[in-house]
């Protein structure tokens, strides 16, 4: 499958690159037949069946996963490693941003040639998001696919089933059949995805050809840039060094949940297909994997901090704007809180940069001159998103002495 998924990729990428080189010029009614139509219906109903799965796979899933833990105590250790971890990897993941950036430079000589227009939102307040957490109703939370108040509801209700004794058997029971079933529908849709992902790439890659890159090259290739150094090198070492685990078996399992979140540009939709691997190929338990996938998905952005840091960097240096070392040292906290609140759906890491650039006063219109490019950029930091969570998972659950070695080297 994973092959497959490739392959659909790469074709996807080259039947758009023809379509924006030559097809839709010689033929406009190509655009409205087949990417408005074919490709971007075929598209759209791949991504809503993944969004489908999304709150009934992690509600299922976590509650599972807390009423089967047995000891509550472990949760808090679980969850203490996580987010250490989390935090850990996401202050690295700015670090090699701003160096990247201050090496290679990429804003000295950049021409601004129009002015940019970006208008920020009012980020919530750091008090009203803790608040917002404890849902006043979960339903309208399932509604509204809001991950940490449903994170937080399955927990509470994983925990009472665990403590009510025969009932709480028998719903569990209910819950684990649930989670086999729906393991086994998201299957199906993974069955489904060699289409999906070539209608949504092809799409893309016909829209935005790669001319948009030329003049924001250097910015868009220290991202990238920086991005591989993070994947190849920080995350083989927290793999090696915490857990003892081999980062090539890891990819070797993993890349198909890459080429899902590079496709979708989502970290919210890709949790089904994460969560189904890092169960079944990795060998985390779902004890584990159903409480650190969701939350990393919502709350661990590595390649988001990245292209923050690279941005903020690259900003500056086309405002002519010094940035002291102090400042430095501000945007790793201000990215790594902005990429925390950052939402796993596409493009909000960009409206988040509007936080870390108050915050080192550059103008936040600076974030209208890389939004042309961050399409491509935003598939690119997905894809570390998301393998940053699952190499947390795997570590956690070698640390709690419950990760299946065997299928993770298999
Ligand atoms: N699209 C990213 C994700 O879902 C978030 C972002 O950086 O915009 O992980």
């Amino acid at each position: 499958m994973t092959k497959k998924i490739f392959i659909g990729l790469g074709l996807g990428a080259l039947t758009g690159l023809i379509l924006h080189q030559w097809l839709l010029n010689l033929f406009p009614a190509v655009q409205g037949f087949l990417v408005e139509g074919i490709l971007s219906v075929g598209g759209e109903i791949f991504l809503r069946l993944l969004q489908m799965l999304v709150v009934p796979v992690v509600f299922v899933s976590l509650v599972c996963g807390v009423a089967g833990l047995g000891d509550i105590k472990k949760l808090g250790r679980v969850g203490g490693r996580a987010v250490g971890l989390f935090i850990g990897t996401t202050l690295v993941a700015v670090t090699i941003g701003l160096i990247m950036a201050w090496l290679i430079r990429p804003g000295d000589g950049f021409k601004l040639q129009t002015q940019s227009s970006f208008t920020p939102q009012q980020a919530p307040s750091l008090i009203e998001t803790i608040v917002q957490m404890f849902p006043r109703n979960p339903i309208e939370a399932f509604a509204q696919a809001d991950m940490l108040p449903i994170i937080l509801f399955s927990l509470f209700l994983g925990a009472a089933i665990s403590l009510s004794g025969k009932s709480g058997e028998r719903i569990l029971s209910l819950f684990s059949d649930l989670n086999e079933i729906l393991m086994k529908l998201v299957d199906i849709v993974i069955s489904f995805s060699p289409i999906g992902v070539f209608c949504l790439i092809a799409k893309v890659f016909s829209q935005q050809g790669f001319e948009v890159i030329v003049p924001l090259g250097k910015y868009f290739f220290t991202v990238l840039f920086a991005l591989c150094i993070h994947f190849a090198f920080v995350y083989s070492a927290v793999l090696k060094l915490f857990g003892g685990l081999s980062p090539l078996s890891f990819i070797k399992k993993f890349s198909r949940v890459m080429f899902f979140a590079f496709s979708t540009s989502s970290s919210n939709a890709t949790i089904p297909v994460s969560l189904e691997t890092v169960e079944k190929k990795l060998g985390v338990p779902n004890s584990i994997a159903s409480f650190v996938i969701p939350l990393g998905a919502t709350i661990n952005m590595d390649g988001t901090a990245i292209m923050q840091g690279v941005a903020t960097v690259f900003v500056a240096q086309v405002y002519g704007v010094p940035l002291t070392f102090y400042q430095n040292i501000v945007v790793i906290f201000t990215a790594t809180l902005a990429s925390i609140g950052t939402a796993g759906v596409p493009g909000v890491g960009l409206i988040m940069l509007a936080m870390v650039f108050q915050q080192v006063g550059l103008p936040v219109e600076g974030i209208g001159i890389i939004m042309a490019v961050d399409r491509f950029l935003d598939m690119s930091r997905t894809a570390v998103n998301v393998t940053g969570d699952a190499v947390v998972a795997c570590v956690v659950a070698k640390a709690e002495r419950q990760l299946d070695e065997g299928q993770y080297t298999n």
